[in-house]
């Protein structure tokens, strides 16, 4: 059997920050293994729109954010890689008068800590966002100005290049297929191939699979995989800073920095579980029909590319980290991002990388245990998008 000391299974943004942050703690990472069934960066780590906000409904949640976002606005100094992050807005547009009243009554939450959401009138947004195409039935818009985007790739790079320097060992093409337990604690990993590896420490970072591990373990998660499809058209000019979340035609878009449009929607009933990551040719369609409705000149741009990602949903919409007292001692996840883990990934791995070094939780970690569906102390988040 081959040793590690703490055993990384999954190489998306979770299972890195958490890698990294053990190895930096330790000042080395030779006992770290990461296991990565694919490869680095295969899942929706790099599959996601590359969007941050601090505006969440759930104040624990909203919490969470400012410092991750804080985390991910410096990281470059971390990784040393260019992020290409910039905090280029976040704009709502508001058609029903129930999430109208929904975006009212969470503006005290956003004034205690600071960050403005501005409203502007639909004739103030059409004014403003040129880009949109105008629409009879809008109530208003509302803005978050220090929202903005990252480049995931650049992110899961300089991550990825941080271990290799750090002697951490990572294992692509390398599915872990079993946790091995023995009397109580964990004491390392079966991969699919037969191989198997020791370990005291083993962290679950595996995304939507997690409900899998789950199953097979008894562990008592509620994860709900739910199937996504995003596309990206052809670059043209650059004039989109923002990310535009339309609530009547159920999509969110926005332009990269090179030019494409990248964005998503959702498209009648959406396809839950473990299955395979697929696209259709409805909701290619009904894309292309949304674009050309919400976005002027979109009739003259080319689709590019599509492909599909998991949303990893818990009950309450809110990530899950840490462990179970009634598990196996040295098991610890990190998941349930319920489709914003991307921004709050290298944050959620520090503070996970430090709890499982020290056993002290930080208060911002606390509201995540993975013990308050049964404690009953859930977590209220509404503002999922997508
Ligand atoms: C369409 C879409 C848009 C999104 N947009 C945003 C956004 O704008 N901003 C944002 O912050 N977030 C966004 N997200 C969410 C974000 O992408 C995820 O929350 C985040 O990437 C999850 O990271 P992860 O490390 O938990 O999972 P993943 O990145 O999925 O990594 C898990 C890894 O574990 C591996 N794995 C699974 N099982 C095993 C096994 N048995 N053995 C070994 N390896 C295994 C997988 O192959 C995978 O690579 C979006 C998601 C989607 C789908």
């Amino acid at each position: 059997m081959l040793k590690c000391e703490y055993i990384i299974v999954g190489g998306g943004i979770q299972g890195l920050s958490t890698a990294f942050h053990l190895a930096a703690n330790k000042r080395g990472g030779e006992d770290i293994c990461l296991f990565e069934k694919e490869f680095i960066g295969y899942g929706d780590s790099g599959r996601n729109l590359g969007r941050f906000r601090v505006h969440f409904g759930a104040e624990e949640n909203l919490k969470f954010a400012l410092k991750a976002i804080d985390y991910l606005v410096n990281l470059h100094k971390l990784l040393g890689y260019n992020t290409l992050v910039a905090r280029t807005g976040y704009l709502w547009l508001i058609y029903d008068e129930e999430e109208y009243k929904v975006m009212k009554r969470h503006l005290p939450l956003f004034e205690k800590y600071k960050i403005p959401l501005i409203e502007y009138s639909p004739d103030e947004t059409y004014k403003r966002f040129s880009y949109l195409r105008r629409q009879k039935d809008l109530i208003a818009s509302f803005l978050g100005p220090q929202d903005g985007t990252f480049h995931p790739d650049a992110i899961v790079f300089g991550f990825w290049k941080r271990l290799l320097n750090m002697n951490v060992k990572i294992y692509e093409w390398s599915e872990v297929k079993e946790i091995i337990v023995r009397d109580g604690n964990v004491s390392g990993v079966r991969l699919v191939d037969g191989r198997e590896f020791n370990a005291k420490t083993v962290v679950l970072a595996v995304g939507k699979d997690l409900k899998y591990f789950s199953e097979k373990m008894n562990l008592g998660l509620s994860i709900e995989p739910v199937r996504k499809e995003v596309m990206v058209t052809e670059p043209f000019k650059y004039h989109i800073k923002e990310l535009v979340i339309d609530s009547k035609f159920h999509t969110d878009f926005s332009q990269t920095f090179k030019g494409e449009i990248i964005g998503s929607a959702v498209v009648g009933e959406e396809v839950k579980g473990l299955v395979k990551r697929e696209n259709t040719f409805k909701w290619l369609r009904s894309m292309a029909y949304i674009l050309r409705n919400v976005l002027k000149g979109a009739d003259k741009i080319r689709i590019m590319r599509i492909w599909s990602g998991f949303y990893d949903m818990t009950p309450d919409r809110s990530h899950i980290m840490g462990r179970k007292r009634d598990w196996p001692h040295g098991l610890y996840v990190i998941g349930g991002f319920s489709g914003h883990g991307f921004m709050l990934g290298p944050y959620a791995g520090k503070l996970l990388a430090e709890y499982i070094l020290t056993g002290e939780e930080h208060e911002l970690m606390k509201p995540f245990t993975p013990e308050r569906f049964e404690k009953k102390k859930i977590i209220y988040e509404t503002f999922v998008i997508g």
